[in-house]
């Protein structure tokens, strides 16, 4: 009886935690939770291997901590998972000061089997193993659209916004290229999850 009565309250509290997502609201339409995980919804892939190109169990994520994604990223689990965390516990805290939250990100590429920024000869791109995604812009409830392209370089709140978004990615994501790294990302959002031992890289 003791237990039971335990196990109701936890369940209770468990049910009831301020700033939990209310999962139900955003599974309609997308009932296949990915990766065990009840953030990521969208569809099972079969196994990608194309050359040197490969992804075990990849996933299409259609919806990522209730943000609607434009078109499905194709990645690997524990990058849906690293996104998904980062989408709820960074991303959504960056744009708090917009009073607003995002509804839904517009994806640029996710898997692509080709080397780092198409170059020939260069090295193996981590979208090749569904390690990464290309974001270009974010859709807050209030209507404004954040850009890589049109607010990186503005000095006004969507400007100091989309910042706070590219900086709260860096750690999250091992790997973080914006319109500062290079020329080949002055309009999209870099995230990827390759390791180094020397800590993100965030240039
Ligand atoms: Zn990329």
């Amino acid at each position: 009886m003791y237990k039971s009565v335990i196990l109701f309250a936890l369940i209770l509290s468990a049910c009831t935690r301020s700033g939990a997502p209310d999962l139900s609201a955003y599974s309609a339409g997308h009932s296949t939770r990915l990766c065990g995980n009840p953030a990521l919804l969208g569809e099972k892939l079969d196994d990608i291997a194309q050359g040197q190109c490969r992804i075990d169990n990849p996933v299409a994520v259609h919806v990522v901590a209730g943000v609607t994604l434009s078109t499905p990223a194709t990645l690997n689990c524990d990058t849906a998972n690293t996104l998904a965390d980062w989408v709820e516990n960074d991303a959504q805290q960056a744009v708090k000061k917009l009073r607003s939250r995002i509804s839904s990100m517009r994806v640029l590429a996710s898997y692509a089997c080709r080397t780092r920024n198409s170059r020939p000869g260069a090295r193996l791109s981590e979208h090749a193993l569904g390690n990464a995604i290309d974001l270009g812009s974010f859709t807050l409830e209030n209507g404004i659209v954040l850009s890589i392209k049109d607010d990186w370089r503005r000095r006004n709140k969507e400007g100091k916004a989309i910042r706070a978004l590219v900086d709260s990615a860096c750690g999250p994501f091992g790997t973080v290229l914006s319109p500062d790294s290079d020329r080949f990302h002055q309009d999209n959002l870099h995230l990827d999850t390759a390791s180094y031992r020397s800590g993100a890289y965030c240039p």
